[in-house]
C-alpha cells in the first residue's frame, strides 16, 4: 500500500464536497480553495462553491453576489450539488442579478423627485421578480436559511409595498391626502403578503386626518406633519367639541391641534428664551466661582501667616 502524504484537486474537491453535505461550510472552503489552488481554473466548480460559501455571512452585500454571479457566468454546467442540494446555474444567475439590484436600491436615499424616481424603479424590479422567478422560492435563503418562505411572489408584493411608501414620503411634504392613498395601496400589498399593515394603517390615518389650528384658525391636512397635537389645559367653556367642520382639538382630553407654523414659532420663541434663562444662569454661576475662590485664596493667606507666627 502506497502511502500518500499530499491529495491531489480532484480528492480535496471530493473531500470539500463532502464537507459541505455536513454543513462544514469553513472547513469544506479550506479544501475547495486548496483544490482550486492546485488545479482550478476560473471556470471551475469549486470557484462557485467558494463563492457561494463566501456570501452565507454576507446576504446583504452587493459585492458578494457580485463575485458569485462572476463564477457562475464562468461555469458552464447547468446544474451543481451543493450540500445537499442541487442547484440550477442560470436560476441563481437570476437570483444574483435581481438582488443586486434590489440591495443597491433600497440602500439609495432621496427626497421629492429622486423618491418618485426610486418607486419606479421598485416597481420594475419587483416585476422582473415576478416575471422571472413566480412561484419559486430563492435559492441563497433556503441553502443558508433553510427557509422557502420567500419566493419571487412575495418579493414582488414586499417590493410594491416599499414603492407606494416611497412615493407616500415623496409627496407627503405637498400633498398628504395622495400620500395617504399611496399608503392605502402599500397596506393593500402588505397584506396580501401576509403582513398587517398597521404601519402604513397608521400614517393613512394620520395623513387624512384634517384639524383647525387652535391658535390661528388655518384648516391643515397631516398630522405629524403639518399639524400637530399639544397638551393644554382646555377647559369645557372653550371646548368646540361640536364644531361640524374641522376639529381644533382630537378626543383626547386636554390637548389641542397646532399647525405646524404656529407650532414651530412657539417652540423656537421657547428655545430663545431658554437660551437665554441658561445664558444667565451660566453667568451667575461664574461670578459665584469668582467669589468663591477669592474667599479660599484669603483664607489659605491666612492659614500661612497662622502657621508662621506659630
Ligand atoms: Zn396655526
Amino acid at each position: 500500500m502506497v502511502f500518500k502524504l499530499f491529495k491531489n484537486a480532484d480528492e480535496l474537491y471530493d473531500e470539500g464536497k463532502e464537507l459541505l453535505k455536513r454543513g462544514e461550510y469553513d472547513k469544506a472552503r479550506d479544501y475547495l480553495q486548496k483544490s482550486i489552488d492546485k488545479d482550478g481554473g476560473p471556470d471551475d466548480a469549486a470557484a462557485v462553491k467558494v463563492a457561494l460559501i463566501d456570501l452565507k455571512d454576507r446576504l446583504t452585500n452587493v459585492n458578494a453576489y457580485q463575485n458569485l454571479l462572476a463564477k457562475l457566468e464562468a461555469f458552464n454546467e447547468d446544474r451543481f450539488e451543493f450540500g445537499l442540494s442541487e442547484v440550477s446555474r442560470s436560476e441563481l444567475i437570476t437570483e444574483c442579478q435581481l438582488t443586486i439590484r434590489k440591495i443597491q436600491l433600497l440602500s439609495s436615499g432621496g427626497e421629492g423627485q429622486q423618491l418618485m424616481d426610486k418607486a419606479q424603479k421598485l416597481q420594475q424590479l419587483a416585476q422582473d421578480y415576478q416575471a422571472q422567478i413566480g412561484d419559486r422560492h430563492l435559492i441563497v435563503l433556503e441553502l443558508f436559511k433553510n427557509d422557502t418562505s420567500v419566493t419571487g411572489m412575495s418579493e414582488f408584493f414586499n417590493l410594491m409595498a416599499v414603492s407606494y411608501e416611497c412615493m407616500s414620503d415623496a409627496v407627503v411634504w405637498e400633498n398628504p391626502a395622495q400620500a395617504a392613498e399611496y399608503e392605502q395601496v402599500a397596506m393593500g400589498y402588505r397584506q396580501q403578503n401576509g403582513q398587517s399593515g398597521d404601519t402604513n394603517m397608521a400614517k393613512v390615518k394620520a395623513y387624512s386626518t384634517t384639524c383647525t389650528c387652535w391658535l390661528c384658525g388655518r384648516i391643515a391636512t397631516g398630522e405629524g406633519i403639518h399639524f400637530y397635537t399639544a397638551p393644554a389645559d382646555v377647559s369645557p367653556a372653550l371646548d368646540d367639541k361640536d364644531k361640524p367642520t374641522a376639529r381644533s382639538r382630537p378626543d383626547a382630553p386636554g390637548h389641542i391641534y397646532i399647525c405646524r407654523a404656529c407650532y414651530s414659532a412657539v417652540s423656537n420663541r421657547s428655545d430663545e428664551i431658554s437660551r437665554e434663562y441658561y445664558n444667565q444662569a451660566v453667568q451667575e454661576m461664574r461670578a459665584m466661582e469668582m467669589r468663591l475662590q477669592a474667599q479660599i485664596a484669603a483664607l489659605q493667606s491666612q492659614i500661612a501667616f497662622a502657621r508662621m507666627s506659630r
